[in-house]
């Protein structure tokens, strides 16, 4: 990106000025939501140029930002015709973040003394934007960060609503955020299945309960102990994550990842 040659306080440095009203000068784009009024550049809002130094050259690549805008821009549109592109329809703080992103800044929540609803109803918000606005990185970074800040409220009803939340939404477009809750709850399974609300939870959302399946499956290896002497000699079974370094039963190191030979033949 362009901006990856400065230091964080000067790229936030750099964030204010593009954003700010003195960069009008060169701004060809307007970005309006309700009261705020962005001033940006289509070259940094569309696509950019993306230099990386490889051994002694510099390899320049273009990178499209915003396929939306990218389209908009290009369009017969009247957004095309005055530049001016109207997202009052969307929440100010994903908007601003959004824009903070487009031009290379750090994403984050920068609202002070919010509830744990907020913040992952911030993430949400911004994932929903992302999506509309067809920015993949952003779509990518939101979804995850949606899943560092569910990680801790788990057990929580916030995150049962906030689950609820995501799933009555078209799934076509909240793919890597049903990801991210999956990858929370399958986490979290062993506690949360002792829990009526989340029995609930799963009656009321039968796709949330097919995906955590699915997630939970996926979770798992099979493998297999072929010491000589081992009681699990020859007999697979299954761990959560990847293959251990050694086998629980015996201590040997010779544990491997094995090929479900029952469900191969069934
Ligand atoms: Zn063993």
């Amino acid at each position: 990106m362009l901006l990856q040659c400065v230091t964080s306080q000067q790229q936030t440095n750099v964030i204010e000025m593009s954003l700010s009203p003195k960069s009008a000068r060169w701004s060809d784009l307007t970005i309006i939501c309700g009261s705020q009024t962005f001033q940006a550049h289509k070259v940094m809002v569309c696509s950019q140029v993306s230099y990386k130094p490889v051994a002694l050259e510099i390899i320049l690549t273009s990178l499209t930002q915003s396929e939306y805008f990218e389209r908009i821009c290009d369009s017969n549109f009247a957004e095309a015709a005055t530049n001016t592109i109207d997202l009052s329809a969307e929440p100010l703080h994903a908007v601003q973040a959004m824009m903070i992103f487009l031009y290379g800044g750090p994403v984050e929540d920068q609202r002070q003394g919010i509830d744990v609803s907020d913040k992952l109803a911030f993430w949400v918000d911004l994932y929903t934007l992302a999506d509309r606005a067809m920015i993949k990185r952003l779509i990518t970074l939101a979804a995850r960060k949606f899943q560092r800040a569910a990680e801790p409220v788990w057990a929580s009803e916030t995150f049962y609503k906030t689950c609820r939340e995501i799933y009555s939404r078209l799934p076509v477009c909240t793919a890597a955020l049903r990801g991210a809750v999956c990858a929370v709850i399958v986490k979290h399974l062993a506690f949360l299945s002792n829990r009526l609300h989340f029995e609930t939870l799963l009656a009321e959302t039968p796709k949330l309960a097919v995906e955590v399946t699915m997630a939970f499956g996926k979770s798992l290896t099979t493998v297999m102990c072929p010491a000589k002497g081992c009681p699990q000699l020859a007999q697979p079974w299954q761990v959560i994550g990847g293959v251990p370094k050694e086998c629980p039963v015996c201590c040997s190191s010779w544990i491997r990842a094995a090929i479900d030979t029952e469900a191969e033949s069934a």
